[in-house]
C-alpha cells in the first residue's frame, strides 16, 4: 500500500544543490565559492600534513583495534578538545568543571546541546518561560533547523549592518538588555558564518557584561578555530573570556571538520561549564544517557587522529604551521579580490568601498550584493555562490580571483 503518499517533496539543501550544479557544469572557468570547505591555491581539498603523518602512524600501529569507543567518546581526545578550546591553565579544566562529550562534529555538538536544553533548561524560570534560543540574523542555516528538531524556537538577534556591512552592535546589545532573564544567545566564537563579520575584543567585553547582568546563557558554537587568525588561542579569545566570568553559563560546540580539514570523518565535541564538580557529574551523565539513545558511541578513526596531533609535540607544531597556512592564504585571497576590485575594476562597492573584504574573518565573506547580483555571477559567471552573496574565501586561488572579481564587477554596475 502506498504508506507515503501523503509525504511532500522536501526542498534540496541550498548548499549541496550548489555543489551539484557546480559539478554538471562543463565550463571551463568555473569556480565553486559555495562550499565552506578549504581549498589549495590549485583549488583542490588539502589534506594537512599534520594529518598525514598522524593517520600514518594510526594505520601502522598493530595495537589499534575497531572496538567501540565510550558512550562519551575517547576520554584522551574530549580532554584534549577542552584544553585545545577552554586553554590549558583554565581553572574549570583543573576544577572538574567541564562536561565533555565526543559528537558527530560540529552539528552533532549542536544537536546534542539543543537536546540538552531542551531537557534540562529550566525554560520554566528562566528565558521568560519561553522555550526558545536567540540567533544571529544570518547564521548558519542548520541552526534553525536544529533547534526547531529539538523544539526549541529560534529567534534572531540583529548581527548584520547592510549598510556597514558590518557588525549591528547596537541592535545587538539592544536585544541582549530587553530579552528576558536567563535568555539562551547562540555566539559564533569566531570567524561568523556567513558574515565573517566578529567583535573586537572590546566589544566581546560589553557583550559578556550584558551576559553576566542579564543572566544569559552563552551557547558557544566553534566551528573555525584557527581559521580567524591563524592562531588558535587567539579564535577562543571569547569563549575564554566568557568562562573567566565565572557567573555566565557556558556551553561549547566544538568541530574539527575545517581546522584539520577532518570534513568527512565527524570528529567534535560538545563541552558544557558547570557551576560546581557536582553539577558537572549530574551534566555529563545525562549527556551519556540522551548520546547512548542517538548515537549509541562516537566514530574512532578522526578522534584518534586529532588526539595524535593535540598530544605529540612535532604533530602539534606542524598543525599549527598547517592552520596558519590555511588561514594566511585566506587572508593573501581578501587583499588580492580588494585590491583587483578596488584598483583594478574600480567596482562600484555596496557600502562605498570594498574593506569589509579585509576586515571580514575567515572563511567567509559577505560582498553586500543583491540576490539578482548574485544571480547573474552564478548563471553567467559560472560562479557557484549562495543568493545571500556569501562566498568561500578558500575557493579563490591565484589563478581564479582576477575571473571572479570580474564577474563581481560586471554585476555590479
Ligand atoms: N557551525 C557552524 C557555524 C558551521 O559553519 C559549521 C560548518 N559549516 C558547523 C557548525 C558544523 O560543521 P560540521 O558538522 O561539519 O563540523
Amino acid at each position: 500500500a502506498e504508506v507515503w503518499k501523503q509525504v511532500p517533496q522536501a526542498p534540496p539543501d541550498a548548499i549541496f544543490k550548489l555543489t551539484a550544479a557546480f559539478k554538471a557544469d562543463t565550463y571551463s572557468k568555473k569556480v565553486n565559492l559555495g562550499v565552506g570547505a578549504y581549498r589549495d591555491n590549485n583549488g583542490k581539498p588539502w589534506v594537512l600534513p599534520s594529518v598525514k603523518m598522524a593517520q600514518s602512524a594510526l594505520i601502522a600501529d598493530e595495537t589499534v583495534d575497531h572496538e567501540y569507543l565510550n558512550i562519551t567518546g575517547l576520554p584522551e581526545f574530549t580532554t584534549a578538545a577542552a584544553q585545545l578550546i577552554i586553554g590549558k591553565g583554565n581553572p574549570a579544566l583543573a576544577e572538574g568543571r567541564v562536561a565533555s562529550v565526543q559528537t558527530i562534529s560540529g552539528t552533532g555538538a549542536n544537536h546534542l546541546g539543543a537536546v540538552f536544553l531542551s531537557k534540562f533548561y529550566d525554560y520554566a524560570t528562566l528565558g521568560g518561560g519561553k522555550r526558545q534560543i536567540f540567533i544571529s540574523n544570518p547564521t548558519w542555516a542548520n541552526h534553525k533547523a536544529i533547534f526547531n528538531s529539538c523544539g526549541i524556537t529560534p529567534v534572531d538577534y540583529p548581527w548584520y549592518d547592510a549598510k556597514t556591512v558590518g557588525l549591528d552592535f547596537d541592535g545587538l546589545t539592544s536585544t541582549l538588555k530587553s530579552a528576558p532573564n536567563g535568555s539562551v544567545f547562540l555566539l559564533h566564537a569566531c570567524a561568523h558564518n556567513p558574515t565573517g563579520v566578529d567583535p573586537t575584543k572590546e566589544q566581546w567585553h560589553a557583550i559578556a557584561d550584558l551576559f553576566q547582568s542579564k543572566g544569559h546563557f552563552a551557547f558557544f558554537d566553534c566551528a573555525y578555530q584557527g581559521f580567524a587568525s591563524g592562531n588558535l588561542d587567539e579564535d577562543a579569545y571569547s569563549v575564554r573570556h566568557f568562562i573567566e566570568r565565572r557567573s555566565i553559563p557556558v556551553l561549547i560546540c566544538q568541530s574539527f571538520a575545517k581546522n584539520a580539514g577532518l570534513y568527512g570523518e565527524r570528529v567534535g565535541a560538545l563541552h558544557i561549564v558547570s557551576a560546581t564538580k557536582e553539577q558537572n557529574n549530574a551534566v555529563l551523565s545525562q549527556l551519556s544517557v540522551i548520546q547512548r539513545s542517538e548515537i549509541s558511541n562516537p566514530p574512532a578513526f578522526g578522534a584518534r587522529v586529532v588526539t595524535m596531533i593535540l598530544n605529540d609535540e612535532k604533530l602539534w607544531a606542524q598543525w599549527q604551521k598547517d592552520v596558519r597556512e590555511m588561514a594566511d592564504r585566506i587572508i593573501d585571497m581578501r587583499k588580492r579580490l580588494h585590491h583587483l576590485l578596488t584598483n583594478q575594476f574600480k567596482t562600484p562597492a555596496p557600502g562605498g568601498d570594498w574593506d569589509h573584504i579585509l576586515k571580514q574573518i575567515g572563511m567567509f565573506s559577505f560582498l553586500g550584493l543583491s540576490e539578482k547580483q548574485c544571480a547573474k555571477i552564478v548563471n553567467d559567471g559560472h560562479i557557484y555562490m549562495t543568493s545571500n552573496s556569501r562566498i568561500s574565501m578558500a575557493g579563490l586561488n591565484t589563478s581564479n580571483v582576477e575571473y571572479v572579481a570580474s564577474w563581481i564587477d560586471k554585476a555590479s554596475r
